[in-house]
């Protein structure tokens, strides 16, 4: 995946991206850090398809984002889970699959349930859970189409600190082995450096890309 000259300037006429040139090997978990404010979101909202660029482009071998995300090909968790809220957990994780028309996949939807640490909560609906818990369940519900590209904005910012370390234990394992490109936007450096392969330090908006650091560490 890459974007070429990828720029976003808001109707409003803030500048949130300056034109940047950046390629995501396949497979690899890449972490963006920035200020708050400098355009890490945008450029995920860009490479989602939610959001049209000022200028440049998003390559993706196939179809356009858009198309992408309607097979379930793409998939995102943000810091706001949009779960609706007449399902449950499994309602909502069994949902993605059906509206990418891929067949249902109940034990991999348990599954994703169990390994996101909902457990006993399959049958809850989203009003009853804690924010973390939710974001838990939005996590699963991205991963249940088991996408090519996975775009994470802040997916842990409502969970405590513990839970936030299991995730980041057990949740690659999950992605990697399936060659995944993962997009991983987080305020934590530690969260970053563990859970990514690569870090991209972006400037205060526009954002620019300031630093790409490989990640050596072996992880567990
Ligand atoms: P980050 O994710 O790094 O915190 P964002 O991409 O959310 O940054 O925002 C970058 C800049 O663009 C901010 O100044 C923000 O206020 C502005 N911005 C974000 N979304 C919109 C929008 N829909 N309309 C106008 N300005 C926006
Ligand atoms: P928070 O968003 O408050 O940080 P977490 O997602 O980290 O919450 O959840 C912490 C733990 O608290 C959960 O794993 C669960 O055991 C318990 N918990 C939180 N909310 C509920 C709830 N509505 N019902 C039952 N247990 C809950």
């Amino acid at each position: 995946m890459t974007c070429v000259g990828l720029a976003k300037t808001y109707p409003g006429g803030v500048q949130a991206l300056r034109p940047i040139d950046v390629t995501f090997a396949e497979g690899q978990t890449t972490a963006l850090v920035g200020p708050s404010g400098c355009g890490k979101s945008t450029l995920l909202r860009l490479v989602a398809g939610l959001e049209q660029p000022s200028a440049g482009e998003v390559r993706i071998a196939g179809l356009p984002p858009a198309g992408q995300a309607r097979q379930g090909a793409l998939a995102v968790a943000f810091q706001d889970p949009s779960l609706l809220p007449w399902l449950s957990v499994r309602g909502n994780v069994a949902l993605a699959r059906k509206l990418a028309r891929q067949p249902a996949d109940p034990v991999l939807v348990e599954d994703l349930i169990g390994l996101v640490g909902l457990d006993g909560f399959a049958d809850t609906r989203p009003a009853a859970l804690s924010g973390g818990m939710r974001q838990r369940a939005a996590i699963a519900r991205a991963l249940a189409t088991r996408p090519r590209i996975l775009l994470l904005d802040e997916p842990f910012g409502a969970v405590d600190e513990l839970t936030r370390q299991q995730l980041a234990r057990d949740l690659p394992p999950l992605w990697q082995p399936r060659g995944t490109t993962t997009l991983l936007v987080t305020h934590s450096v530690p969260e970053a450096v563990m859970l990514s392969d690569r870090v991209l330090v972006l400037s205060p908006r526009p954002a620019r890309i300031m630093a790409d650091i490989a990640v050596p560490l072996q992880r567990p």
